[in-house]
């Protein structure tokens, strides 16, 4: 799978997943780690005006752009350091501010707590995890090699 493919799973939440999300997708992104942009939409998100909003996360082979948890705005995260915490973007009413104003990332978006909940649930579970599989297979590559270098820029400008 790579990430057009991952593309076709994305669940969204019945309730919304902005404003309206439900108490499960709020738990996901107040206690744990914010979702694996894309390096497409990482850089979509930098030229938003996001970059200060955004973390570095590096492990194993893997070096990539999340949406920060709060305190971790602009800072990088390693194997040394791993910390859970709330998404910068989760709104004070409960919803996800990517939701509708994107880019919400794309782990974020096959996360769905539909993927835990309704018929599908082991099938969408497999496309998950395909789904991260691709996308740190696209941060290994020139393409977020390039994203990187260009968040790493504006954080020291
Ligand atoms: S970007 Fe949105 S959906 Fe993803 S963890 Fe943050 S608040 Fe949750």
């Amino acid at each position: 799978m790579n990430v057009a493919q991952a593309e076709r799973f994305a669940a969204p939440c019945p309730d919304g997943g902005g404003a309206g999300a439900c108490q499960s997708c709020r738990e996901m992104c107040s206690r744990g780690y914010p979702g694996r942009f894309t390096p497409d939409e990482a850089s979509r998100a930098i030229d938003a005006g996001l970059a200060s909003r955004m973390m570095l996360l590096r492990y194993g082979k893997t070096t990539m752009l999340r949406p920060a948890i709060i305190g971790w705005e602009g800072l990088s995260m390693d194997e040394g350091n791993l910390a859970r915490g709330q998404c910068v973007f989760l709104g004070a009413a409960g919803g996800c501010e990517l939701h509708a104003a994107g880019p919400k990332p794309l782990e974020c978006r096959v996360a769905s707590c539909s993927s835990m909940r309704d018929a599908t649930v082991r099938r969408a579970d497999g496309a998950y995890h395909g789904a991260v599989d691709a996308i740190e297979r696209a941060w290994r590559g020139r393409a977020g090699r390039a994203v990187v270098d260009r968040w790493l820029r504006e954080q020291t400008s």
